[in-house]
């Protein structure tokens, strides 16, 4: 292991890298991790300096509050290279903001900008033969905060810790993604804390999902918890609807993450000339186009999957099937968005950063 110290953030080096354990052409979603991690302390009220250290398990206190208490919120944002071995980040200011917004909400201290975008840049270009080239091949990157106060005492933890791990990850494609829309559980209410990215709301999610898993529905459509009539999201993505040639999308609201791919196609469509309309959609609403031919699409959006095409929903124990359709909507956005992100494209919108 070797220790550089440059002013803002030590780096502790790995003594040897696992990449050539790894088999870059078979990874599993989330499973694989690169040598190392970015670290920084919350200690008595203050930020200290971050680390740059081998990836490896870490010790708490089996009281510290997040075991407890579910004081934890997380990220999820991409990496890409391109021809030129140019490392690129997708609107990581928009993480960042997210990332913050969330800790404010779980009464946990907001990062520094400098510990996250330095200490995140540092990191990748540590890591930098973990991102592969070529268009499907991401580093798929985990920023977390986790509440490690001693004391089983359910008030807000003294201490944290900040980390950013990275896992190389392929295109993800889920086959053939079939939904179950919620008549009973909720994944978020209004003064809850389903805009945050906090741990417990995907805890939570787990056991209904379970549930329509085994009824061979791979996610659930959450609606509206007040009246169950309206369509919010899906596990870790927000959804679109293409009724006739429109494209429908729930707003963001308290129950509703403010995704980064959702608000990023809305306008690419528009620039597309799509018509799009931000309002509720309503579960009748889709019954009734499914029933007389003008629902053509759904399909979810989010950072893992980019664009996932859903080709059926149950609601009320019938099943609704989509149209096959060419040149969908999904593929036309998802080729697009693909393309910027891996610079294939020119990046008209500016939401492009290098590394
Ligand atoms: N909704 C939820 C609940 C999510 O966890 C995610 C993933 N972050 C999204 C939507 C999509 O957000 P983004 O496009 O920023 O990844």
């Amino acid at each position: 292991m070797s220790t550089t110290h440059t002013g803002k953030i030590d780096i502790i080096k790995a003594a040897a890298s696992k990449i050539n354990e790894v088999d870059f052409e078979n990874l599993s979603f989330g499973s694989v991790f690169t040598d190392h991690l970015l670290e920084c302390d919350f200690i008595n009220g203050e930020w200290q300096k971050p680390v740059i250290k081998p990836y490896a398990p870490f010790l708490l206190d089996p009281s510290a509050r997040v075991f407890h208490y579910g004081q934890a919120i997380f990220e999820g944002m991409k990496a890409y290279k391109d021809e030129s071995d140019d490392i690129w980040l997708f609107r990581p200011d928009e993480n960042f903001k997210r990332f913050n917004n969330s800790a404010v909400r779980m009464a946990m201290p907001e990062v520094p900008e400098d510990v996250f975008m330095n200490g995140l840049n540092e990191l990748l270009r540590l890591d930098e033969a973990w991102i592969k080239k070529g268009k499907g091949n991401t580093l798929y990157i985990r920023p977390f905060l986790i509440a490690t106060g001693q004391g089983v005492i359910a008030n807000p933890s003294d201490d944290y810790k900040f980390m950013v791990i990275l896992s190389p990850a392929k295109s993800y494609y889920s086959g053939e993604v079939k939904v179950l829309i919620a008549e009973h559980f909720s994944r978020a209410a209004n003064g809850g804390i389903g805009a945050a990215k906090a741990a417990g709301n995907y805890a939570a999610q787990f056991y209904p999902t379970s549930l329509a898993n085994a009824a061979g529905f791979q996610q659930v459509i959450w609606t509206d918890d007040a009246t169950h009539t309206k369509l919010e999201e899906a596990g870790t993505m927000n959804v679109f609807f293409r009724i006739n040639d429109t494209l429908y999308t729930a707003p963001t609201s308290e129950r509703i993450l403010d995704g980064i791919t959702r608000k990023s196609l809305i306008d690419m469509a528009k620039k597309e000339g799509i018509a799009v309309e931000v309002r509720p959609v309503l579960v009748s609403e889709l019954v009734e186009a499914s029933k007389n031919g003008t629902l053509k699409e759904i399909f979810g959006a989010g950072t893992a999957a980019v664009v996932n095409p859903i080709i059926g929903f149950s609601y009320k124990e019938v099943y609704y099937e989509l149209p096959k359709i060419e040149n969908s909507y999904a593929s036309q956005l998802k080729d697009k968005l693909t393309n910027i992100q891996h610079k294939l494209a020119e990046d008209t919108f500016g939401w492009t950063v290098k590394v």
